[in-house]
């Protein structure tokens, strides 16, 4: 009795979870170009201010690049990016090791690559509220910064798909407030790397299809 209840209850569990699924990746609704739009939960839509643009789905707002990561701001294109990796940082010494995306604050940020969201949290003065995403072969991480929030239920643990919403494009941490932007990387990991470790490569010929500038 008690096994026969357990298999129906798992058996609802996971339709809701599919369902949950495409509802999150391809039903959230986005206003392009929106200047002061905020992240936030709509019922099962997530809406970036509903009072600007009519709403488009991420789906077609998500551009995926030569080496098959998604662009990670929705509406951004690849001719649109700049390589700004070996740009220099304040004091010198520092590169920057990241592309900066520049996009309205509050526009979609959406996961390059699937994998599984190993750190969330607030880089005091530096990256402000930032999401660590690792690959399944744990080789990789996807690093996302500036972020104005995170997509709402997002979690420690969470596998994510590439093209889901993470959060929205800010200004948080040392990021000039008025050229909001996601400062993305990605890190090679080493076999039993934590996630504040690892060695940066250029996102940026990946993403655009171009070779790096510097
Ligand atoms: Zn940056």
């Amino acid at each position: 009795m008690g096994r026969k209840f357990t298999i129906a209850s798992t058996a609802v569990v996971t339709a809701i979870l599919v369902s949950a699924f495409w509802i999150f990746a391809y039903n959230i609704a986005v206003a392009p170009g929106a200047s002061d739009g905020k992240v936030t939960a709509s019922g099962q839509k997530v809406t970036i201010d509903p009072n600007a643009q009519p709403p488009v789905t991420i789906a077609e707002g998500v551009t995926v690049g030569p080496a098959g990561l998604a662009l990670p701001v929705a509406g951004i294109k690849s001719a649109q990016l700049s390589d700004t990796y070996t740009q220099a940082r304040a004091g010198g010494a520092r590169l920057h090791d990241a592309i900066d995306i520049m996009a309205p604050e509050g526009t979609p940020v959406v996961a390059s690559a699937s994998g599984t969201v190993e750190k969330l949290f607030f880089s005091q003065g530096g990256g402000g509220i930032t999401a660590y995403i690792r690959s399944p072969d744990r080789r990789w991480i996807y690093y996302y910064a500036h972020l104005q929030g995170y997509a709402p239920g997002l979690a420690e643990g969470q596998q994510v798909r590439r093209g889901q919403l993470i959060g929205g494009v800010g200004h948080t941490g040392n990021a000039n407030p008025g050229g909001p932007h996601l400062h993305f990387a990605i890190h090679r990991m080493q076999p039993g790397e934590k996630w504040y470790q690892g060695s940066a490569i250029n996102p940026f010929p990946l993403l655009a299809g171009k070779k790096a500038s510097g």
